[in-house]
């Protein structure tokens, strides 16, 4: 099996707990598939950009030895492939421009009701839309199983490009990882649902190969596996937004101990203190009994 992973977080600041668990697990999937783990430094959002936040999470990362395969994938250098597909989508009328403003959504009932499909303008304040009618609504989650999302959010025309011109999270992650050949990709539970999404754009993409109007070449959807969300003392999301504080290179043994527990991998208290590489080598080998 061809099997390649990735970890993709976002420079808006230094990895914390939660971020590890993620980081951990896409990598202890990839080696325990003999698979390669690739890193790819989401940095399409500068307003939320933190200086120095790549650089950090690189060091993190090895101080973890946690080491990734290949370059660093920078993904503001895919810009030119997210404007081939956003065109190649426009084209055929599977993206629309949108200039309807949160209020005017919320006011419609929360979900957006694609008010602007039919309305086939181009003004120069807008978001993209993708015409979302692939209607996936379920997939197969190699954790939970088959997940099913809410219709009313599955079949939403979700945004492509913001209307202030930044990339939207959704094309992003999809464009990267089907140019980059991803075939596994492992990461938090806060983006189960969003995955619908990511499937029926995919689709989408694999009709542009196919008649050959993108410039990479058809690839299937990846396999998904979701980790449980970590929660904070409080049942909060560790997230950086609720200010997580960054995990500490001098403390690597006892994080990547406490990040196995978390991961349900059960490492032994002999364990506890051990050099990273041998807490990464119990991860590697029990891996399997836990997720396959
Ligand atoms: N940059 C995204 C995040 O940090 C990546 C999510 C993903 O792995 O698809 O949440
Ligand atoms: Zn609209």
């Amino acid at each position: 099996m061809h099997y390649r992973g990735r970890f993709a977080p976002s420079p808006s600041g230094p990895l914390h707990a939660g971020s590890l668990v993620a980081a951990l697990g896409s990598f202890l999937d990839a080696r325990a598939n003999g698979g390669e783990w690739r890193l790819r430094i989401e940095n399409i959002d500068p307003p939320r950009e933190v200086a120095g936040a790549a650089a950090t999470i690189c060091r993190q990362l090895e101080a973890h030895e946690l080491f990734w395969d290949g370059a660093i994938h920078w993904q503001h250098e895919s810009e030119p492939h997210f404007d081939a597909v956003l065109n190649a989508l426009i084209a055929q009328q599977d993206a629309y421009y949108c200039t309807c403003t949160r209020a005017e959504i919320k006011a419609r009932g929360g979900h957006y009701d694609g008010y602007c499909r039919k309305r086939n303008r181009q003004p120069a304040q807008a978001s993209v839309r993708f015409t979302n009618n692939a209607h996936v609504s379920q997939f197969s989650d190699r954790a939970a199983g088959t997940i099913q999302v809410p219709p009313e959010f599955a079949q939403e025309d979700f945004v492509l490009k913001r209307r202030d011109k930044l990339w939207a999270y959704q094309l992003a992650v999809v464009v990267d990882d089907y140019q980059q050949k991803i075939s596994h990709v492992v990461r938090g539970a806060d983006l189960l649902f969003p995955t619908v999404w990511q499937l029926s754009l995919w689709q989408s993409l694999q009709q542009l190969s196919k008649r050959s109007k993108l410039s990479f070449p058809l690839q299937q959807a990846p396999h998904y596996l979701h980790l449980p969300l970590q929660l904070d003392a409080r049942g909060q999301k560790l997230s950086k937004q609720n200010h997580a504080p960054a995990i500490e290179a001098k403390h690597a043994s006892a994080n990547l101990f406490s990040a196995l527990t978390k991961l349900g991998l059960s490492p032994p208290q002999e364990l506890n203190g051990a050099k990273p590489a041998e807490l990464l080598n119990f991860g590697i080998q029990q891996w399997p009994t836990k997720y396959r």
